[in-house]
């Protein structure tokens, strides 16, 4: 159920409905935008009567949410979410580029790729520490080590840090160096670490599981927000088909849909999403033109010689020429592109 709450509603009434939800012994979550404020209820087994709430000061309307997905819908908010994420944001006017390695290989690896990336103008450094392979004899990552690499080439390329957290054990340590978590494909199904993370207030990218529909993809965020954190970011990175000729079927149907459906932003993977890297370019550019809310690109300094997914990994050459495109066509969908730094800042502590 959504309590919705008149547009200037005094903080005191906001929050009575919230402890009169909390007597019920149910769970408030009030979510504002700039013109609403919302209060949703979760923890019920049953139907609420929306007459306990219909009376009190400053309640607008009651609203029985049949959809399997409450705080993630639109029928919460109206308006997109944007996340914060330090002085840079996910879901707002700039197109967010998301771009580094699939793994984080050494050091000068990733030190090497994060200070090329930040002078293009990207602010968020991917690379993978723990690495869920399909075969448990692939490169599994450098673990805490490269998770120290990551954040200290993020640091001195002036970048924020995304990495995957592959289990609830590792969740504590990746914390302590990731500025997002990401949720694996293969891990999206996984209650137990969305709902730790949940617990988290920490910005969380939910990656699509390939063989998962966008109620499923919604729901896991449903997960994670269902335990207060609001913070969160769907992705797209293709679902399992039956063409050999690409790893995965990019799905860019799932971007117009999560936004219709939900008032989260969406990025999307063409990386992971079509396994080829010469699709890449062409796949961002659609996403884009789709009204995706950045992209996810892996980027590596060599491919031949990477140890995950060089396949799949644009040069750098390649990565910036993708960058000049998209700064002309993101005008297109009211989208703008960080120009590129004249100069990086390095610092070593
Ligand atoms: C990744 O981003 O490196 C990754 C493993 O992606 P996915 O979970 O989408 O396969
Ligand atoms: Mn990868």
């Amino acid at each position: 159920m959504i309590v919705l709450m008149k547009h200037d509603t005094a903080p005191g009434d906001i929050e009575k409905v919230m402890e009169k939800v909390r007597s019920l012994g149910f769970l408030p979550h009030a979510i504002s935008g700039s013109q609403s404020m919302t209060i949703g209820i979760t923890g019920n087994k049953s139907r609420i009567d929306t007459d306990l709430f219909m009376s009190m000061s400053g309640v607008e309307d009651v609203i029985q949410v049949s959809k399997p997905y409450k705080l993630v819908s639109r029928d919460i908010k109206r308006e997109d979410t944007v996340i914060q994420v330090g002085e840079d944001e996910v879901g707002g006017k700039d197109l967010t580029v998301i771009a580094g390695p699939c793994s984080v290989e050494s050091r000068s690896q990733i030190l090497e790729i994060a200070l090329m990336l930040s002078e293009m103008g990207v602010k968020f450094l991917r690379g993978g520490a723990y690495k869920p392979r399909t075969s448990p004899y692939s490169f599994q990552g450098l673990k805490e080590e490269g998770l120290e690499f990551l954040k200290e080439a993020a640091v001195a390329a002036g970048m924020h840090v995304i990495t995957e957290v592959k289990d609830t054990e590792t969740l504590p340590l990746v914390m302590r160096y990731a500025d997002i978590l990401q949720v694996g494909s293969r891990n999206m199904y996984n209650f137990s670490l969305l709902e730790r993370i949940g617990e988290q207030r920490k910005p969380v990218l939910i990656k699509r599981a390939f063989s998962a529909t966008i109620e499923e993809l919604l729901m896991a965020g449903e997960y994670v927000a269902a335990k207060g954190n609001y913070q969160i970011i769907f992705c797209e990175r293709g679902i399992r088909s039956f063409d050999p000729l690409t790893r995965n079927s990019l799905d860019l149907t799932a971007v117009p849909l999560v936004k219709k459906l939900s008032h989260f932003p969406i990025i999307v993977d063409p990386s992971h999403g079509t396994g080829a890297w010469d699709l890449v370019i062409p796949m961002s550019q659609a996403a884009v033109v789709a009204g995706a809310d950045g992209l996810m690109i892996e980027v590596h300094p060599d491919p031949s010689v990477a140890l995950s997914d060089g396949f799949q990994s644009l040069r750098p050459d390649k990565f910036k020429e993708l960058l000049e495109r998209l700064r002309v066509i993101s005008p297109i969908v009211g989208k703008t592109v960080r120009a590129p730094q004249s100069s990086t800042l390095v610092s070593n502590n």
